[in-house]
């Protein structure tokens, strides 16, 4: 039984369908993240679980109860957002306290919440201090203890650290990770942050355009995403328009490149879903992008001319023009290649996504 799940659930505004048919199920315990880019859906999905939006359709379910029309107070969640929403006329106590006054809880019973909850996140002794006294970080921080002081039984986040600057988002970003884990909570965290959700997330939904495009561990979505927009989104890769040639069912299937005219041999469990003579598009990532100045024998090994170098540190992008298949690899030592040299590009079949056309 998952303990929060969505189906199918849509939001639209007037024309815009901010959310199209979302559905997706978080464990217990685990830290869930919604990544995708502005004006995916991904706040409007938020809204929704915590209650701030209604649902055009679709139910959501919590710990097997229809919460779908569930007032947002009677949930239980905490929410952090980018704004950190906090009371200004108020001090640091009465912030935090805020849930647990809505809630009616004694005296004794939040004053020492609120100190516990100060205690987490690094700020004892703050509870008097007005806050436009405290740093964009530190109010970020009693965001945070307001949210967690109620004992949430979910946490729901919307790119909370989006106005830190690097340094502090980063170090919040992994006390944030710490600090729920420890308490055992499940979080639901929104971000457009690829890397961001990458640290931070157990699992992660990917959302483009208000649709929910594929759910995974941060690895499997990098290393096999399904989909070209989730292809496009995380990270570079280089997107190969192909052709499928033959049908057969031995170990791998041949694909015509439609730059080039190259033959690429695709292992079969991948090309199954791949339509014969129909164009498909092929994924490769740069760093898997070999480049040797020998002759290569090895399969998917096609001549190319080396176009461009680009310095970036601990990395080199080198731009290759395979008979008009450009490619890109990325290489630690690009000692030894120069512009206008001739190499062999090796695209290694185990490492060729076949992905869907969104
Ligand atoms: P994200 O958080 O991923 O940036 P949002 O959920 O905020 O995306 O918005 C999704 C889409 O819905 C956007 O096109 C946005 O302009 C629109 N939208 C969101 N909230 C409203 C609203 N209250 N009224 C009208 N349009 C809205
Ligand atoms: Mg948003």
């Amino acid at each position: 039984m998952p303990f929060l799940s969505l189906q199918n659930i849509s939001r639209n505004f007037g024309p815009t369908k901010a959310v199209a048919g979302v559905s997706l199920e978080v464990e217990r315990g685990e830290f869930f993240g919604l990544l995708g880019p502005s004006g995916c859906g991904k706040t409007t999905t938020l809204r929704m679980i915590a209650g701030l939006e209604k649902p055009d359709a679709g139910s959501i379910r919590f710990q097997d109860a229809d919460i779908t029309n569930l007032p947002p107070e009677r949930r239980g969640f905490g929410m952090v957002f980018q704004n950190y929403a906090l009371f200004p006329h108020l001090n640091v106590f009465e912030n935090v306290a805020f849930g647990l006054r809505a809630r009616h809880a004694a005296k004794d019973e939040i004053s020492q919440r609120v100190q516990s909850a100060l205690e987490l996140v690094q700020l004892p002794g703050y509870e008097k201090r007005a806050i436009d006294e405290l740093s964009g970080g530190q109010q970020q921080r009693v965001a945070i203890a307001r949210a967690i002081a109620i004992e949430p039984a979910l946490l729901l986040f919307d790119e909370p650290l989006s106005n830190l600057d690097v340094s502090l988002r980063e170090a919040t970003r992994s006390e944030l990770r710490e600090l729920v884990t420890r308490l055992g909570l499940t979080a639901v965290y929104v971000t457009h942050d690829q890397e961001e959700a990458f640290a931070l997330c157990d699992r992660i939904a990917v959302m483009v355009g208000g649709k929910l495009m594929q759910t995974g561990k941060p690895r499997e979505l990098y290393e096999q995403p399904a989909d070209i927009a989730v292809a496009r989104f995380l990270g570079r890769n280089n997107l190969i328009q192909a052709m499928r040639l033959s049908s057969s069912k031995t170990s791998e299937g041949e694909f015509k490149t439609l730059d080039g005219g190259h033959t690429l041999l695709v292992p079969a469990e991948r090309n199954e879903l791949a339509p014969l003579n129909k164009p498909v598009v092929i994924a490769i990532r740069p760093e898997h992008v070999r480049l040797t100045s020998t002759d290569g024998a090895a399969p998917n090994a096609l001549r190319g001319l080396i176009r461009e170098i680009v310095f970036a540190g601990a990395t080199s992008t080198v731009r290759v023009d395979a008979n008009g298949l450009l490619l890109e690899a990325l290489v630690v030592q690009p000692d030894g290649l120069q512009i206008n040299q001739e190499c062999t590009v090796i695209l290694d079949p185990d490492r060729l996504r076949l992905l869907r056309q969104g």
